[in-house]
């Protein structure tokens, strides 16, 4: 084997003998598979206004624009597939050796690749959501009916209002998925935070209270964080590669 820079095998020690490692994925995670992210230049907050949660309750016009930015950044979210980064990370839940993974995405790529246990702080683009009813759907047919005659679709349940079942600004994270991923960082030895700029609360909050309650904190991203002083370990580079080295490394380590 060429040699392995030694942080990498420290993470790959660390993960080994971890009990309840737990990892935090953002937007970096998907840009290998086309998706681009928020901040980068290109990135999503380059392209659109934001249309916050209050305009989109109280105008049709608002949620015509929201619907017309969701539909366009349908496009990439529909042809995108999981890529060796989310693969790694399925693996290490199958095998055992993380307790289960918390994403800022909305893409669904993790449970593409195989995850079972995710936590979507942000709720899933995969999905329409009624505000009025609750029900919840399949968001390719609505999409396609946007598309097709331009006009929001109404809930076909009760015929209210139907939004992606994300989270906008200005609108509440689900508590319970909340309250959850706070316990599993609480409870937390090791934590992972990949491919985020860990700049977004409540999500940058978690790594932080993980380290309080005695985790260890691993960063992997391209670009520093907020948070690198708090970091026992530091990865820059490109995320699929960077996993899949780790997991070269615990497996050769494991035995496996
Ligand atoms: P972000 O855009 O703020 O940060 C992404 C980070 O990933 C950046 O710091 C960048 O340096 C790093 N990065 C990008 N590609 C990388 C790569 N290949 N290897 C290593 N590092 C890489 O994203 P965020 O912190 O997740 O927050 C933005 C919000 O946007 C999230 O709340 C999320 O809901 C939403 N979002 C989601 C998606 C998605 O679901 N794929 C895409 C865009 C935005
Ligand atoms: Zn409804």
């Amino acid at each position: 084997m060429t040699r392995v820079p030694p942080e990498i095998e420290q993470i790959a020690d660390w993960l080994a003998s971890s009990r309840s490692a737990v990892v935090l994925t953002g937007a970096g995670i998907s840009t290998e598979s086309g998706i681009p992210d928020f901040r980068s230049p290109g990135g999503v907050w380059s392209k659109y206004r934001t249309v916050y949660f209050d305009e989109f309750l109280a105008s049709p016009d608002g949620r015509y624009e929201y619907w017309r930015q969701k539909c366009e950044m349908h496009r990439d979210f529909a042809a995108a597939q999981p890529n060796a980064g989310h693969r790694v990370l399925s693996r290490w839940e199958t095998a055992g050796r993380i307790h289960g993974l918390i994403t800022q995405n909305i893409d669904g790529l993790h449970q593409l690749a195989g995850s079972r246990r995710v936590l979507e702080l942000h709720g899933t683009a995969r999905q329409a959501a009624c505000l009025d009813c609750r029900a919840r759907y399949d968001i390719e047919p609505l999409v396609a009916i946007f598309l097709a005659e331009m006009r929001v679709p109404d809930c076909p349940e009760c015929g209210g209002r139907l939004k992606h079942a994300t989270i906008s600004f200005g609108q509440m994270l689900p508590p319970d998925v909340l309250m959850e991923a706070n316990r599993w960082s609480r409870e937390a030895d090791l934590m992972l935070a990949i491919g985020s700029s860990l700049v977004v609360t409540p999500a940058a909050d978690l790594p932080r209270i993980a380290k309080d309650r005695g985790a260890r904190l691993v960063i992997i991203n391209r670009d520093p964080t907020p948070l690198d002083p708090l970091a026992d370990a530091i990865l820059r580079g490109p995320i699929g590669e960077l996993l899949t080295v780790i997991n070269g490394v615990f497996h050769a380590y494991s035995g496996k």
